[in-house]
């Protein structure tokens, strides 16, 4: 579609007429982003019928990805991006005297997710559609989000994310795809006709009512559709006898019972809860995907036989696995396949990411409430496992506890990891490290059983958003100086590197870098009113908050550095800013502590002024991925300091060295990726590696106590956490003492706090030398192209969706 600054201005100030009745002078700013998106979107629309023409036509083979979680964030400026009209719309809007960054300021998060695995889900839908890949996701659509963060004295406050009170421009109501979905009741088998048929009797019909988001591709013209799923109830949602005898609230009770099923969005982060609500939300999700796919490939004439020649489907971590039983329930129950069929067909289809190694992390539930719940799934998954048993027991002839071990239905409860892996043709870690424990470790029955289906692919984030989005100076240099290849090609970025000696081009990276960090700086003044030195070093840890990502390490390491700038005021230190931002799980109480020991901490130093500023904390509330858009374009050091083993990918970490932070880390996850491409000159690394990690909680050795005892440092912290030389109770932060010193500190801070304190006063020594420091600063961000999704995204397309480029023109 051609589109100039003109058509543009007038197709706007059409849209406003015909939306609001107003003419620009009138329009309020709120009405100008909904007009204004509105338009966009009507734009995208063109595009998403041409596209899912061809697709039909050319019966092109499409990848649906199930995700509990699309953190996608603000939404305009990454369509005006992809379309290619960000220039021409910013230029308009000024000459109709709007502010184009007010205006993108107007737009609400659309935080429908906790943190990595929902971004990562986001990153790939855009990645997918600028492949010109057939890519959709399908979710649900949260009333309410990830909880909005307030910090009040301290401690974290969850103020609840009505995302969608003002309206939401993107999405697009499609009653008439609406489908049922069905909880509870009776199953009995009945013969009719010499076939065995299933009888489904007094369940809870809920109606999933689609709403879909356009997802523009860059420049190409492909829009695929992210498509979240409303519980509404079917047709009597309103009691009229009881509001005619006057209970207002009994009348409306079951049409909020039904609702409550996309309500709200699980705010815990590597955490399960066997709630009875989060299994109705993950069955809600998967059975009206696959029925509302199942419909359409019918309609297109495909017989189911062939289903995975034509549609793959793609189980983001555990949440979504239940659409292994979900698929053979419709072919099966439905369609009348016979099982075996059904079973090629669905694992041909299905397959399967796993996220994480922590156990309290993998999903099982209660065989009483899942039967009650579901019961006709259940009875598909003892089919399914009474098979799969068998199949063990052949393989190894006659060990038990192989069967044990791998069994779907196990101690009373139904493990649904093993169900994904089971019912799928693919299983993937999400870097390296974390596909060689889950094949060694985690999963090594598994991969002894199908060795074939195990691989890796390392996550990714689109340069889209965390490049030319976030930081368009950089981007800006980054053209001026290796052309704009890159933009297609990331991998191009490696163009940088033979520059990264130029001492003038050194010098405009570095003007790139304080810019940013002077806005930020601007913006903290303004909003926290804390001055802070855009000549400090800007040290970064953003992310949830969690034991295992060991907020607590960097903070032990500041008041490390501030003990010593007490006892020796001339000590040469380059001052610094140490950044938090990460949001707790609202029943998490210790993360909830560490914010509080954070503030407490920052508090006490930002405010004295024996250390003359060569110290500042701040903790920004409520990190979200604008937050993120705004930080991470500043960072000099990116801190990514999880216990070795834990933290199975992070993206995070990728972010920021692609906005040219230098990463300060442990050898986990893709920290172990980001030093083999950038080499060992150009990244900080400390603290135990995984094996040892491992070697200790294996066979024991390990002393917190000890170190407590044995390293002033440590005991000086620790004892000012509990004896009132901090301004809070004295038993604030006992609970966090206790979990280091009386339960052996599980995640080795105290044993990794030497390794840090080394590898910060490193930092320092490197920073100090203005062109070493921009010398790795260049090289890290020409080696990040490795890590745009558009390359992992590639991969996922040959080796497990065998999708093909389907191009619109
Ligand atoms: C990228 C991102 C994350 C993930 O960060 P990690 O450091 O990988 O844990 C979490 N939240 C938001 C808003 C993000 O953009």
């Amino acid at each position: 579609m051609f589109l100039n600054k003109e058509m543009l201005k007038n197709d706007f100030k059409r849209k406003l007429i015909v939306m609001f009745s107003e003419d620009i002078q009138e329009a309020s700013p709120i009405h100008q982003y909904v007009a204004f998106s509105s338009l966009i979107k009507d734009y995208l629309s063109e595009n998403q019928m041409k596209t899912n023409k061809k697709y039909a036509k050319d019966k092109v083979k499409q990848v649906y990805y199930f995700s509990m979680e699309f953190l996608i964030g603000k939404l305009l400026e990454n369509n005006l991006i992809n379309m290619n009209i960000r220039k021409i719309a910013e230029d308009g809007l000024k000459e109709l005297g709007i502010d184009f960054n007010k205006l993108l300021q107007i737009e609400v998060d659309a935080g429908l997710g906790n943190g990595g695995l929902g971004r990562l889900a986001a990153c790939f839908l855009d990645s997918m559609a600028s492949l010109s890949l057939a890519g959709h996701g399908n979710g649900i659509r949260y009333k309410y989000g990830l909880f909005e963060q307030k910090i009040v004295e301290g401690y974290q406050v969850e103020v609840p994310d009505s995302w969608l009170r003002d309206g939401y421009v993107w999405e697009t109501r499609k009653i008439d795809k609406s489908v049922l979905v069905k909880f509870g009741g009776d199953v009995s088998l009945i013969q009719e006709n010499g076939k065995l048929k299933v009888i489904h009797k007094n369940y809870e019909p809920i109606l999933a009512v689609p709403y879909d988001i356009p997802i523009a591709g860059f420049n190409n013209n492909t829009v695929n559709n992210l498509r979240l799923w409303s519980a509404e109830a079917v047709e009597k949602d309103f009691d009229f006898t009881s509001f005619s005898n006057g209970d207002y609230l009994k009348a409306v009770e079951y049409k909020y019972s039904v609702e409550a099923i996309s309500q709200v969005l699980y705010p815990d982060d590597s955490n399960e809860k066997g709630k009875m609500l989060r299994l109705k939300q993950e069955y809600f999700f998967v059975s009206a995907g696959i029925q509302s796919i199942i419909r359409r490939y019918l309609k297109m004439g495909i017989t189911l036989e062939n289903l995975d020649k034509y549609v793959a489907i793609h189980i983001n971590d555990t949440h979504p696995s239940i659409a292994v039983a979900e698929i053979m329930r419709v072919l099966v129950d439905e369609y009348e396949m016979e099982w075996k069929d059904a079973w090629k067909v669905t694992v041909n289809v299905c397959a399967y990411t796993n996220h994480t190694i922590m156990a309290e992390a993998l999903e099982k539930w209660p065989i009483g409430m899942f039967k009650k719940l579901l019961p006709r799934i259940y009875m598909i998954i003892e089919e399914i496992n009474r098979r799969f048993c068998i199949e063990i027991f052949e393989k190894y002839s006659g060990k038990w506890d192989k069967v044990n071990k791998m069994s779907i239905i196990q101690d009373g409860s139904v493990r649904m990891a093993h169900l994904a892996i089971v019912g799928s043709h693919s299983t993937n870690g999400v870097a390296k490290l974390h596909t060689k424990i889950l094949k060694e470790k985690e999963l090594n029955d598994f991969n002894g059983m199908y060795p074939e289906r195990f691989n890796n692919k390392t996550n990714g984030i689109t340069h889209r958003r965390w490049l030319m989005l976030a930081n368009p100076k950089l981007c800006k240099l980054i053209c001026d100086s290796i052309g704009e290849e890159w933009i297609y090609n990331p991998i191009k970025l490696k163009e940088l590197e033979k520059y990264s000696k130029n001492s003038a081009l050194q010098e405009k990276f570095y003007k790139v870098k304080r810019d940013n960090k002077i806005e930020f700086s601007n913006y903290v003044k303004e909003n926290y009113d804390i001055k802070i030195d855009p000549d400090s070093i800007y040290d970064i840890q953003a992310k949830r908050l969690h034991e295992y990502k060991r907020q607590l390490l960097n903070v032990f390491n500041i008041i490390n550095l501030y003990n010593e700038l007490l006892e020796n005021p001339n000590l040469d230190i380059t001052p610094r800013t140490f950044i938090f931002s990460a949001k707790a799980s609202p029943g998490y109480h210790i993360a909830k502590k560490i914010i509080k020991f954070i503030n407490t901490v920052a508090d006490k130093i930002n405010n004295d002024s024996r250390i003359l500023g060569k110290i500042k904390i701040i903790f920004m509330e409520n990190y979200s991925v604008s937050l993120a858009e705004k930080i991470i374009p500043c960072a000099n050091v990116s801190e990514q300091i999880s216990t070795a083993s834990k933290e199975a990918s992070g993206t995070g970490n990728m972010k920021f060295m692609m906005n040219g932070a230098i990463t300060l880390a442990t050898l986990d996850g893709a920290n172990v990726e980001i030093r083999e491409v950038v080499g060992d000159d150009n990244i900080v690394i400390f603290g135990l590696s995984s094996e040892q990690v491992f070697n200790y909680y294996k066979n024991g050795g390990y002393f917190a106590k000890e170190i407590f005892n044995n390293d002033k440092r440590i005991n000086k912290i620790l004892s000012g956490m509990i004896d009132g030389s901090l301004n809070a109770p004295k038993a604030e932060f006992y609970d966090i003492y206790d979990k280091l010193l009386d339960y052996n500190d599980e995640y080795f801070i105290l044993k990794d706090f030497d390794s840090y304190v080394k590898a910060q006063d490193r930092i320092d020594k490197l920073y100090k030398n203005k062109s070493i420091w921009q010398q790795m600063s260049i090289i890290n961000i020409a080696n990040s192209g490795v890590f745009s999704s558009d390359n992992t995204v590639k991969e996922y397309a040959k080796d497990i969706w065998n999708i093909k480029k389907a191009e619109i023109i």
